[in-house]
């Protein structure tokens, strides 16, 4: 990097400064990582004893004019010959830092101590002072935004310690009450963290009356495009985004749907309408029928019961009682609709087993 004339710096914004100097620190973590490796292989090769030195550190401080603090805190991280020291080094954490540790002996070099556990360590060696309480707090945020092609939504974002603990640990209870899915699909818990947190605003919904396309017994109106054909059946919802054969299904299985088929120009081409959803007594007659719980094996979950169409609306599956079966919410949402399994027909009425899931669409 060339030196920086006084002219520039002086032009500097205060996080500007603020940011030269943590991609300087950085750096230098990256550099002294470096350092500590060829230090170590000095020491293993005992060239400070062919030099005639009576100690690396001694050999250190001729060599590198190191003063005999410094040495010492070198050879200390270097014959700590720690893989999590070095890894800390080269993610960034301060020299200074890293040395407390080795100095401390709390690293033991025959242990595999993980990087989290380091960090803690070191957290726990720096007092987390009032400003940096404050710069956590001022900096919280959370940011929901669709992709450019509106197929997902990207989340991300920032909050205090406390938050972010008190919300994963929520997560992770809400995530561990959903059933499992089946044929054992383990899902990650960053998957089952996401679906937990859409249980959370949809209860949230459902507690204050809401009233969106997803939820039973709200029509909703889909625009598809009827010069797709069946291979490419692509919609739009009313409200706004594009969705896909799934969705589409989902929706014609869960509510009174309104589906308008449009030519090229955007005109309306067919349209259909909300009675071809399932009649509010047959819902309720299944819904009995199943004892009030969803019908998958091994599941008593009654959140969210949904009658669900066995051979689906788009493969002309009927709304008879006999091609519908009360699914909860995680079987109907997630299992079904989002993953791709289908209800097993020949499968008990109440212990409903899956069939192997297909991500790809029928053969026409
Ligand atoms: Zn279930």
């Amino acid at each position: 990097m060339d030196l920086l004339s006084t002219d520039l710096i002086t032009q500097m914004t205060g996080d500007q400064l603020d940011s030269l100097l943590e991609q300087i620190r950085t750096a230098e973590s990256r550099l002294k990582a470096i350092q500590v490796e060829l230090v170590r292989e000095v020491d293993r090769r005992q060239i400070p004893l062919g030099d005639g030195m009576r100690t690396l550190e001694d050999w250190m401080i001729g060599r590198m004019d190191l003063t005999r603090a410094s040495a010492r805190q070198l050879a200390a991280v270097a014959r700590a010959d720690s893989a999590a020291l070095d890894s800390l080094l080269a993610a960034g954490v301060s020299f200074d830092r890293v040395a407390e540790l080795a100095d401390a002996g709390e690293t033991d070099p025959h242990l595999e101590v993980d990087l989290p556990g380091l960090r803690n360590m070191l957290a726990r060696r720096t007092p987390v002072q009032r400003a940096d309480e404050q710069a956590a707090f001022d900096a919280r945020f959370l940011a929901i935004q669709p992709t450019l092609d509106e197929t997902s939504w990207n989340l991300w974002g920032k909050l205090t310690a406390l938050e972010g603990k008190q919300i994963a640990e929520t997560l992770d209870r809400v995530a561990d009450d959903l059933p499992e899915a089946p044929h054992g699909h383990r899902d990650s818990r960053a998957t089952r963290r996401a679906d937990a947190l859409f249980v959370v605003c949809d209860r949230h919904g459902a507690d204050k009356g809401d009233t969106s396309p997803a939820t039973p017994g709200v029509p909703a109106t889909v625009f598809v495009d009827a010069t797709d054909g069946p291979s490419r059946p692509g919609a739009w919802l009313a409200s706004g985004p594009r969705i896909g054969p799934s969705a589409l299904e989902r929706l014609l299985c869960g509510s009174p749907i309104d589906v308008i088929a449009l030519t090229e120009d955007g005109e309306p081409l067919r349209v259909g309408n909300a009675t071809t959803a399932i009649p509010p007594a047959t819902r309720r007659y299944v819904l009995w029928r199943d004892g009030g719980m969803c019908t998958a094996d091994g599941c008593n979950s009654s959140y969210r019961l949904q009658p669900h169409h066995i051979q689906h609306r788009t493969d002309d599956g009927n709304n008879q009682p006999d091609n519908l079966t009360s699914l909860c919410w995680y079987h109907h949402h997630v299992v079904v609709h989002g993953r791709g399994f289908r209800i097993d027909p020949t499968s008990p009425t109440r212990r409903r087993r899956f069939l192997p899931r297909s991500n790809s669409d029928p053969p026409i």
